[in-house]
């Protein structure tokens, strides 16, 4: 896709975005700016207060078909486009991104670009606006960007992914297992069978068949990052059949652990508080809840994809050598363990 677009969108943002939303943004940008001294190294940003960051609820209702697209939600996510400065923590690396086109994914697909790393990103064939997007980004860090679309509910298309991403990138040292489905329903007598096993084949049967596929291309030094939940711990009423799957993901990342380590792959997950992603307006929440989206947690507001990507980064970088079989929480000052 021509820079001019990516131009176009970024403008998008800035139009679409609230007032409070560009400040928080700018100050940021401004935050993450490193300052030399005079020997020229590089110093500490200057600290900022958490809760002062990015757009607070009440938020416009909104409500997109899902999958939903980062593009058009209001206020924008921030994925790091603007902000995130690498400093070749994963140079030369390899990295597969299931559902790298938006949402944390995305933040975790442009901040592993910018420390190094060449990126495949699988997401739906519905989604190509985003994806355009981060393949766009990833190039223009300077690394090889792979789309992969289409349906990990499928075993035929998880093996052939990891293939074509195998192929693609030279090989493979890192697998971020991170697309998920979430819809939103009151009661369990509303979850439909097919509902039930539509979450459960994106949310762990693709996650297995994945991880099978990858396991015998990832030489020792490698990294396998899943994403889990909050909700594996304390289950919203309203995600029965999704909050059961993100328990299941933080076990099955600590089992894998104990396997993986004699292969030299560490194995870890992720466990996200509330995240500012198309995810939630496409379904994974209620209008009502998605106008309040993040209040309940201490800090008063949603976290934005880009505030986790360090969390992606320091996983699979070997200055993690010794974690393997931990969940790592981001979650605004709630959550669990
Ligand atoms: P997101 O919608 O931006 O990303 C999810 C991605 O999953 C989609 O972009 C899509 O590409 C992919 N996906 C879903 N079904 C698929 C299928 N059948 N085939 C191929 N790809 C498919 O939302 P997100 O919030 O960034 O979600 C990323 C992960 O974070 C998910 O596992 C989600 O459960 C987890 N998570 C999110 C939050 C949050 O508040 N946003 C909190 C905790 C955990
Ligand atoms: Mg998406």
């Amino acid at each position: 896709m021509p820079s001019e677009k990516i131009s176009t969108s970024r403008r998008t943002l800035m139009q679409g975005a609230t007032a409070g939303f560009v400040t928080a943004v700018a100050t940021r940008a401004v935050a993450q700016t490193d300052v030399s001294n005079s020997a020229g190294t590089a110093m500490a940003s200057p600290p900022q207060d958490p809760r002062t960051l990015y757009p607070h609820p009440p938020f416009p209702a909104q409500e997109q078909p899902w999958p939903g697209l980062a593009g058009r939600m209001t206020p924008r996510p921030d994925h790091g486009e603007t902000s995130y400065r690498g400093s070749g923590r994963l140079n030369g690396r390899r990295a597969l991104i299931t559902g790298g086109d938006s949402g944390i994914g995305r933040a975790a697909a442009i901040a592993y670009a910018r420390e190094g790393a060449d990126v495949a990103i699988v997401y739906l064939p519905a989604e190509e606006p985003d994806a355009r997007e981060v393949i766009q980004i990833i190039r223009a860090a300077g690394r090889k960007a792979i789309a992969l679309p289409g349906d990990i509910r499928d075993e035929a298309f998880c093996q052939a992914l990891v293939e074509q991403a195998v192929s693609g990138l030279g090989g493979l040292d890192i697998l971020v297992s991170n697309a998920g489905r979430q819809q939103s329903h009151d009661s369990i007598l509303d979850i439909t069978t097919e509902q039930f096993d539509w979450t459960l084949r994106t949310n762990l049967y693709a996650m297995f068949w994945i991880t099978k596929a990858a396991i015998p291309h990832m030489p020792p030094g490698s990294a396998i990052i899943y994403t889990s939940s909050v909700n594996a711990y304390d289950p919203s009423f309203n995600l029965l059949d999704y909050a059961m799957t993100k328990a299941a993901i933080a076990n099955f990342s600590k089992g894998l652990s104990k396997q993986m380590i004699k292969r030299g792959i560490r194995v870890n997950a992720v466990a996200p508080g509330p995240f500012w992603t198309a995810l939630q307006v496409s379904g994974g929440q209620t209008t009502e809840n998605v106008e309040k989206f993040g209040e309940q947690v201490p800090m008063g507001r949603p976290g934005q994809p880009a505030e986790i990507a360090p969390v992606y980064v320091q996983l699979a970088s070997a200055q993690a050598s010794y974690v393997t079989g931990q969940v790592y929480g981001a979650s605004g000052g709630s959550g669990q363990p």
